[in-house]
């Protein structure tokens, strides 16, 4: 019996194991000999951005890189007919509202929009149809572009394309599936309880021990109200919303883990031509109403 289970656990650790194909990696007869119809190729997109004073300026691109492989390592197990392609992560988005604090950088949405019709297109070209856009940055200008790209993508190349986070994330599902703790978590904006459980998981030697000692911060950061305003002007001296102080570990596990989820979901769905989650409403209309900036 043991000597089956140490077999087992050595088959394991290798398909674990398996290598993640990087487009990079590749030269352009592998590429062209993949099967269009088999291929989805993932495009982690996110900016740097200040994340209080304890976390590092690349929480949300190492985020949307990270649950990217992970997603691809298990779909390898899931459905391993199919080809995975990660794309270089592009460290790019729309964060103007945080670059009173040096290491945000903010790329305005068209060009967001411009990179990622770019990309796609460039795909689309040689009949490669289906990309799954990861970001974990969700500030609405920054999904305007992403969002505006894969439109024009859809009607011009007929490609299959989605941005599964951004659906998930302004839902409530959130809420309804995390583990129970006893306190308002939708409150956590930004690099609050939620983002510093999760470097706490993913990269524990980048978070500042200082987080134990900060202070809990709330502001409605989707509130019309904070439009044109940048974190000072909304006293947010130290560049987070939320309660960092109360991280967890576990909690960081679940949460990436849950997207990781969301992505294997939505890959799945996409392939089997079904319908993708949208973003809600109102989320909707306010990327609408928003002028390109
Ligand atoms: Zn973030």
């Amino acid at each position: 019996m043991r000597g089956n289970n140490s077999m087992n656990n050595k088959k394991n650790k290798r398909q674990n194991n398996k290598q993640i194909t990087k487009i990079e990696d590749l030269n352009w007869k592998q590429i062209n000999k993949l099967n269009r119809k088999k291929t989805i190729f993932y495009q982690p997109i996110s900016p740097l951005e200040i994340h209080g004073p304890h976390l590092p300026i690349g929480t949300d691109l190492f985020t949307s890189k990270d649950t990217a492989a992970e997603a691809i390592k298990k779909l390898q197990e899931k459905k391993p007919e199919l080809n995975y392609i990660l794309l270089p992560a592009i460290p790019i988005g729309y964060c103007k509202f945080a670059t009173d604090f040096p290491g945000s950088i903010s790329i305005n949405s068209k060009t967001v929009r411009d990179v990622i019709y770019s990309v796609g297109s460039s795909l689309a070209e040689h009949d490669f149809r289906y990309l799954i856009i990861c970001t974990y940055h969700m500030a609405i200008p920054h999904l305007k572009g992403i969002y505006q790209a894969m439109k024009k993508l859809q009607k011009k190349y007929n490609m299959k394309i989605c941005e599964p986070w951004g659906p998930y994330f302004y839902s409530d599902k959130i809420e309804k599936n995390e583990p129970k703790l006893g306190f308002d978590t939708s409150k956590e904006m930004h690099a609050g309880f939620r983002e510093t459980s999760l470097m706490k998981y993913q990269y524990p030697y980048l978070v500042d021990e200082s987080y134990k000692n900060l202070q809990n911060i709330y502001r409605d950061l989707n509130s019309p109200r904070v439009i044109g305003k940048k974190f000072k002007d909304l006293g947010l001296k130290d560049g987070y919303v939320g309660s960092p102080s109360k991280a967890d570990v576990n909690y960081g596990r679940w949460f990436f883990n849950e997207t990781v989820k969301v992505y294997v979901k939505s890959t799945l769905d996409l392939y089997d031509g079904k319908k993708q989650d949208e973003l809600p409403k109102k989320i909707k209309a306010a990327m609408k109403a928003l002028f390109w900036s």
